[in-house]
């Protein structure tokens, strides 16, 4: 057996634990597993792809894994559970960019057609995820503003940069010697990231997040075939496949679709006009209590707040104790609540609340009627009532976890400031609503200092 098909077997397992990593990643009862088996099977495939014959100096690696280990290593300790989601937009465009120099340093070695072609589409995707990724960064840390950017002639100017890109890309395959054009595809890559991203904005934001980690997927699998790599073709694919699930999961959240998203701007169609009527009711936390004490079901509604006011091991503890007051407690998860897919989920498995406690939105909603006290925890757009109420809502459309059918709701927020998509809630002046202002937490632990 030559060494190529013995590593080539290898990568076949490596792609093999790859797919039943991602299966087991699909429960959160498994996802840990699931988690571990991919990195055994990520390891396996650095080891192997480190015995390929066309490795003739390992120093440049040794010096590149000794930094990238230094900045995971730092970014894993030092960056607040917070800010997870922007990082997680900046690993994105770690591997976008990464596909763009393996596709720039291939072209020193490859110049047949098909390599050129894959090596134009490596450094296109692995650009427009670079720089897209370093403003969804921007946008989720508020660096930036979260609102799209949309001016007169974008469609147009976008066009134009599309085309442009494409005839560089022609040329270079036609004369992958002459760098100039390699420098201009790279170049208006990065531009064109930057002019896809900046449109989009408001409750838009999950949709492109998992997009762009969609491409820096198909990012990786180009860059596979321009250096003939099978397990970075496989692990590419997987990555963009997965991802452009999760973007189609997030655009049904959003009841937008992709086009949608991609080329109209969020709310760019409608002026926000949200009327709200009635006033805003303030509770006290041991008003809030007797409230809470005579109900019998109770349902829990994260968002991002809680994330911000780290509240999810106070909010077990109010659940273990409204369980022992003899209250059915559950938590309502909307998809996109918080800053990243999943958000509220890993905040709550880190509490050790039991999976089987958190429902869906399309479950929970049918139940709302039914429920005594639904306690929004720093959630905002993803249970405003304008989605359903509010024809002019920029987000009218949207299906949201309906708090409001239920007989009385405790809003926990720090003010009266708006959620990201920057819109009134007419939630906050119903005639069931209270609003228990302060931080999340403080709030949480307040009404378990009220039931011990
Ligand atoms: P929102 O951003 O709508 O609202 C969060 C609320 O939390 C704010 O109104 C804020 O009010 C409150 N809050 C902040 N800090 C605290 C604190 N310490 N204690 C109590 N409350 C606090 O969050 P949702 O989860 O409802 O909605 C998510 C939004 O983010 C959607 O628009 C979604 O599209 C968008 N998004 C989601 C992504 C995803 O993948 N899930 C990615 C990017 C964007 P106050 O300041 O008054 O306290």
């Amino acid at each position: 057996m030559t060494l190529d098909l013995a590593l080539n077997m290898i990568y076949v397992v490596s792609a093999g634990l790859f797919i039943y990593g991602l299966k087991l990643l699909g429960s959160p009862a498994t996802a840990r597993r699931g988690n571990a088996i991919s990195a055994v099977a990520m390891l396996i495939a650095i080891i192997v792809a480190l015995l390929d014959q066309s490795v003739v100096d390992y120093r440049w690696i040794i010096g590149g894994v000794i930094i990238g280990t230094i900045i995971g290593g730092l970014a894993a300790r030092l960056i607040a559970m917070t800010s997870m989601p922007e990082m997680v937009a900046l690993f994105n465009g770690s591997g976008g960019t990464a596909s763009l120099l393996v596709g720039w340093a291939a072209l020193s070695t490859h110049n047949d057609t098909f390599s050129v072609v894959t090596i134009f589409l490596s450094i296109l995707i692995g650009g427009v995820t670079c720089s897209g990724s370093l403003i969804a960064y921007l946008k989720l840390s508020e660096k930036m503003s979260g609102k799209p950017i949309i001016f007169s002639g974008q469609r147009i100017v976008n066009s134009i940069l599309v085309l442009a890109i494409l005839v560089c890309g022609v040329m270079l395959t036609i004369d992958p010697s002459n760098l100039n054009y390699l420098y201009a595809v790279i170049a208006l890559s990065v531009l064109f990231g930057v002019m896809a991203v900046i449109p989009i904005g408001g409750a838009d934001m999950p949709v492109v997040i998992s997009l762009l980690n969609s491409y820096s997927g198909l990012a990786a699998c180009a860059a596979g075939f321009a250096v003939n790599n099978n397990i970075l073709i496989v692990a590419g694919s997987l990555v963009g496949a997965s991802g452009m699930i999760l973007t189609n999961i997030m655009c049904k959240a959003m009841n937008r679709s992709l086009v949608n998203v991609l080329f109209s701007g969020f709310g760019a169609v409608s002026t926000e006009t949200t009327k709200v009527e009635g006033e805003i009711k303030p509770i006290s936390v041991e008003d809030a209590f007797y409230i809470l004490e005579a109900a019998t079901n109770v349902v829990i509604v994260p968002g991002y707040g809680m994330a911000v006011a780290q509240a999810q091991h106070a909010v077990k503890e109010l659940q273990l104790l409204l369980e022992k007051n003899d209250a059915e407690v559950n938590y309502g998860i909307h998809p996109v609540a918080g800053r990243m897919p999943g958000h509220m989920n890993v905040l709550l498995a880190e509490a050790d609340v039991p999976y089987d406690q958190l429902i869906e939105m399309e479950e929970i909603n049918p139940r709302m009627d039914s429920v005594d006290v639904a306690i929004v925890i720093g959630a905002n757009d993803v249970v405003n009532p304008a989605a359903r109420e509010v024809e002019s809502s920029p987000i009218y459309g949207m299906p949201v976890i309906n708090v409001d059918q239920a007989r009385t709701v405790f809003v926990l927020k720090r003010s009266m400031a708006s959620g990201f998509a920057g819109i009134e809630n007419p939630l906050f002046y119903k005639d069931n609503t209270r609003m228990l202002f302060g931080d999340a937490k403080e709030s949480i632990s307040g009404l378990v200092r009220e039931f011990g």
